[in-house]
């Protein structure tokens, strides 16, 4: 196994992920076969616990994981499916320790961070880049390691030495370092500043790992005598210095890299030179130019539950993105916060509320997106009901789709409690309630997690149509709550149609309104299995109903056009 890792320096956020999933696609690009592994040095086992309004999405894997987003640029990027064990914390690396140590499988001795931490790192680093993520046998050629945070943070020491001897162990020619840093402008002259990477690559150094390539983030391209100092003062070869500044979208980012030959480098140091071929980039080069030049727009409106950092609901922005480049369309995104659409609201903050209504009524259509709590829930309900009451496309995602079953028994059943379990327990008409697939006493996680199956009841639907009129989908869940199976009977009468239901029967996973032109709730996230240039058939239906295009879609679908 040949490692290429990834570290940060100077700041966060400066786009490590994103260039370590292009290194991947340019690697792959050369028909080498890639894995990837990120590293989050924080102490939760996994990202389920944490707020997706602080820390970003909790992408969800098909084995359950719930994890970083970094792992979903990847999925998308590399075009692999991961494990959860592709996403190493500390959490689950003490937790594996300790384990072990209550096992009395060190015996006796004295549990330390070095050796032990060290090399349980080691050790699953070595044993997850042996697993094939690419529907491929075997393992891939190239692990792709991202270590989050930033080289010099105490939390991520026990990796940066783990991976130290990581690199002794496997031997200079199949461990290649790019460290990402950020070269700043300052002053009145505009100078490129690289003091600061000149700081984080002697941190580096002091730990004991030299970068083989510098891969530098900044807003202009880098000049010739910045990358000169760099190259001297970091000790990296000139041709090793790459520069990432700011483009239009993050699709140029392989191509940025492949102009600058990051493969020769990178592949020169793995040795892997010989096998690999030149890299082959036509597919994305059109991707990235083509989004560029999209002139005419569509604009979604998302409703949710708070709407200030949009990478809380990354993968679905990803996925309206990918079915409206089909579409040849740019998403044009308006946020509104649900609670703005709320009556209380046109008291207290009577300006958000006129605006959040008219920015709803401008919307071609309308997408309530999965989430927890009972925040913004009266808005999303309102938004549901005026999608359903003026035939506006609607896509409700797990939440989003309990939403519609709440507003529909509420409006149309005159049920006027209805509510879900999770927001009233109260409630005499539960219409969504708790249903966990275990036992409901047995302590830990009760959240039904990752790939399930979802069989459709009849051809006759369009999500069945949009699908490919298969017998059945696999898609990712996670949640808690399910429709109530005692309602569906009314809900059916009364024309709301559950046409996708687990192997049980008992599971709700998808609703559609027949006269409606498109309202759709899915139990599960479609959005995560979205990819670039296969966009989910949902999304791609709802972009489509937005613009008047959903039934010639369907019908040149039908006739096998
Ligand atoms: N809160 C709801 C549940 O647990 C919906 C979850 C979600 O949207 N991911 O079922």
């Amino acid at each position: 196994m040949k490692y290429v890792l990834v570290t940060g320096g100077v700041v966060s956020g400066l786009g490590k992920g994103v260039t370590a999933s292009s290194i991947g696609v340019v690697l792959k690009a050369c028909g080498l076969r890639v894995t990837s592994i990120k590293i989050d040095p924080y102490l939760n086992t996994d990202a389920g616990t944490m707020s997706p309004f602080e820390h970003g999405e909790v992408f969800v894997l098909d084995d359950g994981g719930e994890v970083d987003l970094d792992l979903g640029n990847y999925e998308r990027f590399l075009d692999v499916t991961l494990t959860k064990d592709n996403n190493i914390t500390t959490g689950k690396i003490f937790q594996s320790v300790i384990e072990k140590e209550r096992k009395g499988d060190y015996l006796g001795k004295t549990v330390q961070v070095v050796p032990h931490i060290t090399d349980a790192i080691k050790d699953w680093i070595e044993s997850v880049s042996a697993i094939p993520v690419d529907g491929k046998d075997g393992p891939a050629d190239v692990c792709v390691i991202e270590l989050g945070g930033t080289v010099g943070d105490i939390e991520s020491m026990p990796f940066i030495e783990a991976l130290r001897q990581l690199s002794f162990s496997v031997g200079q020619d199949n461990f290649c370092l790019v460290h990402v840093s950020l070269i700043p402008v300052l002053g009145v002259v505009g100078e490129q500043k690289t003091k600061p990477t000149q700081h984080s690559v002697r941190e580096l150094r002091a730990l004991g790992l030299t970068p083989h390539l510098l891969a530098c983030r900044s807003a202009q391209p880098l000049l010739e005598n910045t990358k000169e100092k760099l190259s001297q003062f970091c000790h990296v070869p000139a041709a090793n210095i790459l520069n990432i500044h700011d483009v239009p979208n993050i699709w140029h980012v392989p191509l940025l890299l492949r102009n600058q030959n990051a493969h020769d480098a990178i592949l020169n140091q793995l040795n892997l030179l010989s096998i690999a071929m030149p890299p082959a980039l036509q597919d994305w080069t059109m991707m990235a130019e083509t989004y560029d030049n999209l002139t005419n727009s569509v604009r979604i409106a998302m409703v949710g539950k708070y709407v200030g950092l949009t990478d809380s609901y990354l993968s679905v922005v990803k996925a309206l993105l990918h079915a409206c480049i089909a579409c040849s369309l740019k998403p044009s995104i308006d946020w509104i916060a649900a609670s703005d659409l709320e009556e209380d609201s046109a008291k207290s903050t009577p300006e958000a509320h006129a605006a959040a209504w008219e920015t709803l009524k401008n919307a071609a259509c309308i997408l309530v997106p999965g989430g927890f709590g009972d925040r913004g829930v009266r808005g999303m309900i309102l938004a549901a009901k005026y999608a359903r009451e003026n035939s506006i496309p609607y896509l409700g995602i797990c939440l989003g789709m309990q939403i519609a079953v709440i507003e529909f028994a509420r409006s149309v059943l005159g049920l006027e409690r209805a509510d879900s379990s999770e927001f009233d327990t109260d409630t005499p008409d539960p219409v969504v309630i708790f249903m966990p697939e275990g036992s409901r006493t047995h302590m830990g996680s009760t959240m039904r997690l990752g790939s399930r199956r979802t069989l459709f009841q009849t051809p006759d639907c369009i999500t069945a149509k949009l699908y490919g009129n298969t017998q059945y989908v696999e898609e990712r869940h996670r949640h808690r709550y399910e429709v109530n199976p005692e309602v569906i009977e009314v809900l059916e009468e009364k024309g709301l149609k559950f046409v996708g239901k687990d192997e049980t029967g008992k599971r709700m996973e998808i609703l559609e309104l027949p006269t409606h032109p498109f309202y759709v709730g899915v139990q599960f996230h479609p959005e995560f299995k979205s990819r670039p240039r296969r966009p989910s058939a949902l999304f791609l239906g709802f972009i489509l109903a937005a613009t008047g295009k959903l039934e010639a879609h369907l019908k040149s679908q039908q006739n096998g056009v």
